[in-house]
Parts: C-alpha cells; sequence; structure tokens
C-alpha cells in the first residue's frame, strides 16, 4: 500500500462565513492542525462580507413574508461563492444546514477522497432559498440540533474530513477499525493500570492470543452496536428480541 505523505495538489477547505476568523481554530491544532502545517492540506475562510453591499456591507435583510430574524441574501452569498470557485472548480459545494441530509461516516470518507470542500456557513434564520439550486449547493446536517451558525458544523465537517487523508493518522489502521465503518459502534478500550479501583482489563486482551482477541472485540462491537444504535444493523444481526415479526 502507497502513502501519499506530500500530495501534489492538497485537499483544499474553502469556507465561506462572516466570521473567517474562526478558522483553523480547533483544526489549527492536533492532528489536523500538524497536517496543516505539513501542507497535507489547505484551510481558506473567506469572508461573505467582503460581497456585501453598501456602505455598511449589508449581507441580510428581513424574510420575505415576515417573521422573526433576518435572511442571508443570495445575491451576496452568490456574488462570495464565484469569488472563491471557479465554476470548473471540481469541489463539491455545501450548505451547512440543519435541513440538510445527516452527516455520516460513509460521506466523510467520500468528500476526504475527492479534491476537498466549498463549505458555505448559514447565520440568523438561514440563507435564501434560491441560492441552494442557484449555485448547486448541497446541504449537509451535523445533527438534529440547532446552532447559531453554521462555522462549529463546518469545523466537524472538515474535522471528520482531514484526519482520514493520507498520512495524518499515525496508523493507517485506526482509520478502518473504528465506529461506524462497517456500520458497527467500536469495541471499548483499555490501557494501564492493569486493576483500577477493583476493575481490571479483560483477561482476554492480556493474554497475547490475537484470534481470540479479535474475537471478543467483534462481539463486543456486535452487543454495544445492538444495545444502543440497532438502527446501524441489518434485521439477520438484530439481537432476537429486537427482530419484527415478517
Ligand atoms: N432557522 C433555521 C436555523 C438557522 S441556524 C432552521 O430552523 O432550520 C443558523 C445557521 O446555523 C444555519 O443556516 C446553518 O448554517 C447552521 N446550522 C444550525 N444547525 C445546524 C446543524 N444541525 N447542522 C448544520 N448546520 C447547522
Amino acid at each position: 500500500m502507497t502513502t501519499a505523505l506530500t500530495p501534489t495538489a492538497p485537499w483544499r477547505a474553502t469556507i465561506l462565513t462572516l466570521y473567517p476568523e474562526m478558522f483553523p481554530g480547533p483544526l489549527g491544532l492536533s492532528l489536523s492542525g500538524d497536517a496543516l502545517a505539513r501542507g497535507a492540506w489547505d484551510c481558506e475562510a473567506r469572508n461573505i462580507r467582503d460581497h456585501g453591499l453598501g456602505r455598511h456591507r449589508s449581507v441580510d435583510d428581513t424574510p420575505a413574508g415576515g417573521g422573526a430574524g433576518m435572511v442571508l441574501r443570495c445575491d451576496v452569498l452568490a456574488a462570495a461563492i464565484d469569488s472563491a470557485a471557479a465554476p470548473d472548480d471540481p469541489r463539491p459545494r455545501l450548505l451547512m444546514s440543519p435541513r440538510g441530509r445527516p452527516l455520516t461516516q460513509a460521506r466523510v470518507r467520500a468528500l476526504a477522497g475527492g479534491p476537498g470542500l466549498v463549505v458555505v456557513c448559514g447565520r440568523f434564520e438561514g440563507v435564501d432559498e434560491r441560492v441552494i439550486a442557484g449555485r448547486g449547493l448541497e446541504e449537509v446536517s451535523i445533527g438534529d440540533y440547532v446552532l447559531s451558525g453554521g462555522e462549529i458544523a463546518a469545523m466537524v465537517l472538515v474535522d471528520a474530513c482531514v484526519r482520514l487523508l493520507p498520512g495524518v493518522m499515525g496508523k493507517e489502521a485506526s482509520g478502518v477499525e473504528e465506529s461506524f465503518e462497517g456500520g458497527r459502534l467500536e469495541y471499548p478500550h483499555f490501557t494501564r493500570p492493569r486493576d483500577w479501583e477493583g476493575h481490571s482489563i479483560p483477561e482476554v486482551l492480556t493474554g497475547g492470543n490475537h484470534a481470540a482477541i479479535a474475537r471478543w472485540r467483534a462481539a463486543e462491537s456486535l452487543r454495544l452496536t445492538r444495545a444502543r444504535r440497532p438502527d446501524l444493523l441489518g434485521p439477520d444481526l438484530l439481537a432476537p428480541d429486537a427482530r419484527k415479526d415478517p
């Protein structure tokens, strides 16, 4: 297996936001920060307000039809997107949105395998609906709750992608065995000390029998997934009492 430690065209995240100073933020530390410093990926935050209108560089207006809050203008957002990504830019264009398709590890893996992302971060009540189709934005949600802006959601998305880039994680294997890969939650981990507050590490893990360890981990993985996330499992893997009658 070859690992591209210095890819010629780094994976590139362009983030459109009213708060570019939030980036790289936490992405500039630890695993993603080291990879950023090495040039394995690139983080470009662009200010939507640079395309704002008038003396006050206004970016939003009141909702048509009335109601609380403000809406990001489609003309302003479109200008920001057009200046950030040429029409032939191959990167997918995403809009962070609680109405979007929930993000999954499979989608993250696909995005990490591409050239990068252009991500629009909403604020206020959201964005004028017309810019979504007008600029081919794919709405992505990070979960069924509402944040005050798309920036933290974009960080979640970019972090999940960056750790899968070639050479970013210490061991190639750690990306394959963890939660959601293979449709299961990960098995429990233990490390020293062997005994702690009356609880010891399961004996099988310290016995050195690798086949037995693999069996134990697979069984724990299935047990946890059945208990916590049966929705991840096919009907054949559900515990007998959780199966629906045919
Ligand atoms: N009025 C909207 C919520 C706007 S929240 C509604 O009820 O659907 C402001 C911005 O935060 C959104 O435009 C989006 O960019 C971001 N945001 C909020 N929750 C999010 C979530 N769960 N996933 C992704 N982005 C989210």
